[in-house]
């Protein structure tokens, strides 16, 4: 464990960029209007893809499992409105990769989500909590979509003691998690109090950066007179967030290169998933929506929506009132981990955080320009690697130098290119690299 010099909670490297939250964290979650037509990824997940469940022409109901796969590591994904399938296609997805959708048009009409009366909370099992996360599709939701019925089964000889709950949102601009918590506090609480019953860990913790008082204090008084749980305030640097900083900053138990968060005995979720897990136990409500921000100074009204997965962020902008300014970058995710579009066709995911509009006089993008050493890189990189180094591995194509110095081991935070005199995007050459070592493996 370290300490910052605040005093508070942290990691050794980091940055601190400018935050921005202001802009949307006032900002009440409220509904996204329904779209006339959603598009539904069928794979929104780490692991396997999902085969479609229906075909052109069905009906489907609100929340209605429509792909799904046999494979363990796999998520199903449901219909976030009730409506028609127009067609089963494939559409350019927020990361530039074609992804197979199912278009749904919307009935004009829109069902409220039926709860499902469930049994009390404690008596549920960790089997059945395990079943009840896969069945609702659940995954990591802080970006890593990663499906959380897998996360809560460790391996045997590898025994979860902690959870937590990562409400640190390190990334500027985002105020989802920041106002889930203000707004939902005893059903994150709930969610955290299953993720100890399905993994039998004994404490759990809520690490929140120190810009968020107002959500620690919330915190605190839902965990009041629960001795297993507790809340930690960090230090305010990006990316804070990160698993394997976090884990550092909180137990001060480091994860090896290439392992899990269960290697060291923990599990990491993120507050919309332990959210997520309440309302798929209580409720029976499978994934099918989410809470995210919409903002950046491009936008009108910088919002947070609690918006239907599928949604094409067109719709979201329009929602937040359109762009203002000149636009110079639409992103998908946060300024430095999300993913700039050509254009606003794609629709959001489970794992969608945020949708940034931001502006010419915001965005400082050099060109490319020759490193001059000056290390900076370096410095920065939580995972103690060679930015520099990986890039010159992959600009020269030697996949093998690139896995030497580390690119597998990067788990894209941008902290180098934010902080590089030279502009260079990092984050690309090393998105290249993995693809490279990736082909090199496969011969
Ligand atoms: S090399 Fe990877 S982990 Fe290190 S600062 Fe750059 S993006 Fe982050
Ligand atoms: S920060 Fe940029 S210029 Fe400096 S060493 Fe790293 S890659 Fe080179």
């Amino acid at each position: 464990m370290m300490a910052g010099k605040t005093g508070y909670k942290t990691f050794k490297g980091g940055i601190h960029p400018p935050y921005k939250k202001e802009l949307a964290s006032a900002k009440a979650i409220v509904e996204a209007p329904v779209p006339h037509e959603v598009l539904i990824p069928l794979s929104q997940h780490i692991g396997a893809p999902n085969d479609p469940l229906v075909s052109q022409g069905d009906r489907v109901g609100l929340g209605q499992k429509i792909g799904a796969s046999e494979a363990f590591v796999s998520a199903p994904v449901h219909s976030s409105v009730a409506g028609t399938v127009k067609e089963i296609t494939e559409v350019t997805g927020f990361t530039g990769a074609p992804a197979k959708c199912i278009v749904i048009t919307s009935d004009a009409n829109q069902p409220d989500f039926e709860r499902k009366p469930g049994k009390e909370l404690d008596s549920f099992s960790d089997e059945e909590l395990r079943a009840i996360a896969r069945e609702a599709g659940l995954v990591g939701m802080g970006g890593a979509a990663f499906p959380t019925h897998v996360k809560l089964t460790p391996p045997k000889d590898k025994p979860v003691d902690m959870v937590i709950i990562n409400a640190v949102e390190c990334e500027p601009y985002l105020t989802c998690d920041h106002r889930t918590m203000l707004e939902r506090p005893s059903d994150l609480v709930q969610g955290l109090k299953l993720l100890l019953k399905a993994t039998g860990a004994k404490k759990g913790i809520i690490g929140i950066e120190a810009n968020k008082m107002d959500a620690v204090d919330i915190m605190r008084s839902a965990i009041a007179g629960e001795p297993d749980l507790s809340v930690e305030v960090m230090e305010v640097k990006y990316p804070e967030g990160a698993e394997k900083m976090l884990i550092s900053a909180l137990t001060g138990r480091k994860v090896p290169p290439g392992k899990l968060p269960s290697e060291v005995g923990c599990l990491v979720q993120n507050v919309g998933t332990a959210v997520a897990l309440f309302e798929a136990a209580a409720w029976g409500k499978p994934l099918y929506e989410r809470v995210l921000t919409v903002t950046g100074p491009g936008i009108k009204e910088p919002s947070n929506l609690l918006a239907r997965i599928g949604t094409p962020v067109s719709a979201l902008v329009e929602a937040c009132g359109g762009i203002v300014g000149e636009p110079a970058r639409l992103i998908v995710g946060g300024p430095m981990t999300g993913w700039a579009q050509p254009d606003d066709s794609a629709p959001i995911v489970k794992g969608t955080s945020g949708i940034l509009a931001l502006t010419a006089d915001v965005v400082d993008v050099g060109s490319e320009e020759e490193c001059v050493r000056c290390g900076k890189c370096v410095d920065v990189c939580p995972m103690f690697l060679l930015p520099n180094f990986i890039v010159q591995a992959a600009k020269n194509g030697q996949w093998d130098r690139a896995e030497m110095w580390g690119a597998l081991d990067c788990f894209e935070c941008g902290c180098c290119s934010f902080t590089c005199p030279a502009y260079i995007p990092h984050v690309d050459y090393v998105r290249e690299a993995k693809a490279g070592i990736a082909a090199a493996k496969r011969g």
